[in-house]
């Protein structure tokens, strides 16, 4: 559903909103970068599937809906991330079942939420997107397709795929928001993400659980670097120098990992397509719904309006209550009123 309100202000509300609770939250890249990723993973689709780049423009900017999802549904967290770090040494990822349910209840010892299910939610939204393609309900394999692009972009970002993924481990507090959104919106920029070419993939959920072990690499040369940093900018995390000395140690890192993103996500989007059967690709739409495909919750804070809800209905108790204790009260003294009268009567007679 269109927005009421104008898109900027509504953006400037969220984005508020989400700087109110990022000390508590890991949220992925920046949504800026989310927007990237998507865009250039789009407009990255062969040749032969030339009619979907242009639904990069519906799917951008609901890209980034995911993490505002998030603040309302609790189930929504453990769709961002996968820390492969909290299974014993050498376990074999690829032998895991593409069923979750399956994988959690025979195969697993971690929790869902401990663990995080980012894979089984790229997996399963990309079958979702392949047989809404195959339907012609491209509305839908929008949508699935936006959403899915948010999370194979967190799975890019190193610390979404390790268990220390704040620096809480090693002492490092506040180093996920400090690489991912921080120093990446102040260095990087869309003309730096050059994705490789889409390839079909024969295996798209062992092709998911190699990246996220790509990624998991890619943390602990993250968390090296922001100790190196830190050791620099002599603990001052906040300064110039600091983030410097991060970027010049990361940069080939989260240049790689945001390139590799925007590609894979181009090669899902061509693998759906062909296992769609090569469907023709009609005009994409306007703009996509805010509502999440899980959950249905908005992007808009529910709590607020809720809260905002429940003082008009207190004070309409209020008023109720009032008006129906004064009622009780003439009521009462009104038969008071009258028993007296009556008895004042009877004794004058
Ligand atoms: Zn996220």
């Amino acid at each position: 559903m269109p927005s009421p309100r104008p898109r900027p202000a509504r953006l400037f509300i969220l984005a508020a909103l989400l700087a109110a609770l990022l000390p508590s939250l890991a949220l992925g890249w920046a949504g800026i970068q989310h927007m990237h990723i998507t865009r250039a993973a789009a407009r990255n689709v062969p040749n032969e599937m030339v009619g979907f780049r242009a639904f990069a423009r519906p799917m951008v900017y609901p890209s980034m809906f995911p993490d505002l999802w998030r603040l309302w549904d609790a189930a929504e967290g453990p769709r961002h991330y996968f820390e492969p770090d909290r299974l014993p040494p050498g376990f074999d990822l690829g032998a895991l079942s593409t069923d979750r349910l399956h994988a959690f209840r025979n195969q697993l010892s971690v929790k869902p939420d401990l663990l995080g299910i980012g894979p089984w939610t790229i997996n399963d939204l990309m079958e979702d997107m392949t047989e809404a393609m195959r339907t012609n309900d491209w509305m839908w394999a929008a949508r699935c397709g936006s959403a899915l692009a948010h999370y194979l972009g967190d799975l890019h970002m190193p610390l979404h795929c390790t268990r220390n993924y704040n620096g809480q481990e090693t002492g490092q507090y506040g180093v996920h928001h400090r690489v991912e959104s921080d120093m990446t919106k102040s260095f990087v920029g869309s003309q730096d993400i050059l994705p490789p070419p889409a390839v079909y993939l024969d295996e798209p959920f062992r092709a998911i659980m190699g990246w996220c072990l790509e990624s998991a690499d890619a943390a602990v040369e993250i968390l090296t670097a922001d100790r190196a940093a830190t050791a620099v900018a002599e603990g001052a995390t906040d300064s110039e120098t600091y983030y410097l000395k991060l970027w010049e140690l990361t940069s080939d890192i989260i240049l790689e990992r945001l390139s590799s993103a925007a590609g894979n996500l181009s090669s899902i989007y061509y693998t759906a397509w062909v296992n769609a059967g090569r469907p023709a690709i009609p005009e994409p739409f306007e703009e996509l719904p805010v509502f999440s495909i899980f959950s249905g919750v908005g992007i808009d804070p529910p709590e607020f309006e809720n809260r905002q809800r429940s003082s008009q209905q207190r004070k309409y108790d209020l008023i109720i209550w009032s008006v129906m204790g004064a009622i009780c009260v003439i009521v009462i003294a009104s038969s008071l009123y009258r028993g007296a009268k009556l008895r004042k009567a009877l004794k004058a007679k």
